[in-house]
């Protein structure tokens, strides 16, 4: 009997010490899925990622680390992806046909299942602020455009001038692409009808930030920040404001995806993989592994971070490339860009 006690004892006292040494995830980002290649990318260039997401990382994960809220510490690291140009949000977004840049950003707290959004926003310098503006001091979850920036400004946002946006690298992209779509149309009559059809979007890195974060509470939330696409037209607004698309938090689990912003429309991404974990009792792994088939079998490509109630973090995708990140509760930094 004593033996038998003694074990069941050192079993409990293993199982216990294992679930204190696993150092759960508490906050995941991503800065765009797309052809992200190796052979493309310079080591300063690649460095330059690297240091952006990990100060990201480390902003975030200060909020949490000092028992801030969830939703605190994906503006954090967000705001940190939205003032650096190498991410397609707030400075470096990409440009519109018209050589403008449309920004979009969205936020959900889970616990409370609040959200807010802003789409097609010019003069917001951090739209993800404008998110949690429109989630904390309005009745609505979403705004767009003009309103939106009046909004804005109400709140004491900080406004810029369009200008602000602008970089030669994203200027450059898109004078590449409207070449090629006058090539193509040159070639093919039927594409003048269908020229706000982006012809070369799949070719293109995307680039829209997101992150995911879980505080001492136990609370998650999501957020996700774009310029959408490059050559995007006529108010064109992708998935990364859309809440159930781009961004979705509940008490199970956080979601924040980057891509071909239709598919994760079509299919509602970021609510399906809170959906097949909630009816269909599938991992956060495995439900987010189902979503990016399902966007690749719909001839979408992209992929989404993924963060549950234990801290397990996942971060799906079909793309050559994502840059993602994640830190543990003991400040342990983890940075992957290439499959
Ligand atoms: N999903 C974004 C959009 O379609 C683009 C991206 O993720 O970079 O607007």
């Amino acid at each position: 009997m004593k033996k038998i006690v003694g074990l069941i004892l050192s079993v409990l006292t293993i199982s216990t010490y294992a679930q204190t040494k696993q150092d759960k995830v508490v906050l995941v980002i991503h800065g765009g899925a797309g052809t992200i290649l190796k052979k493309n990318m310079t080591p300063e260039k690649e460095k330059a990622y690297r240091d952006a997401l990990a100060e990201s990382l480390t902003k975030g994960y200060e909020v949490i680390k000092q028992g801030g809220e969830s939703e605190n510490a994906v503006i954090e690291a967000i705001k940190v992806m939205e003032n650096s140009p190498l991410f397609n949000a707030g400075k470096g977004a990409v440009f519109t046909h018209e050589g403008k840049n449309e920004l979009d950003a969205s936020l959900m707290i889970g616990n409370t299942m609040q959200a807010g959004a802003v789409a097609g926003v010019t003069t917001i310098k951090n739209p993800i602020l404008a998110a949690k503006a429109v989630l904390q001091n309005s009745a609505h979850v979403m705004m767009v455009g003009k309103g939106a920036e009046e909004f804005a400004q109400t709140q004491g946002l900080e406004i810029v001038d369009p200008s602000y946006f602008k970089t030669e690298e994203r200027w450059n992209s898109l004078q590449k692409v409207l070449e090629k779509d006058k090539e193509k149309m040159e070639l093919d009559h039927d594409a003048k009808t269908q020229a706000y059809v982006p012809f070369n979007f799949v070719d293109e890195k995307f680039g829209t930030v997101g992150a995911v974060a879980l505080d001492n509470k136990g609370h998650i939330s999501a957020g996700t920040s774009t310029g959408g696409m490059t050559n995007k037209r006529f108010g064109r607004v992708g998935d990364s404001p859309i809440i159930g698309a781009g961004t979705y938090a509940n008490s199970e689990v956080g979601v924040s995806s980057t891509g071909w912003g239709e598919y994760f429309i079509k299919a509602v991404a970021a609510y399906d993989v809170a959906a097949l974990m909630n009816y269909k009792k599938l991992s956060s792994k495995k439900a987010g592994e189902e979503v990016i088939k399902k966007i690749g079998d719909l001839g979408g490509d992209g992929g989404m971070i993924i963060l549950d109630k234990n801290g397990q973090a996942s971060f799906p995708f079909n793309t050559a490339g994502m840059y993602r990140g994640s830190i543990t509760q003991s400040g342990k930094i983890t940075i992957e860009i290439y499959q």
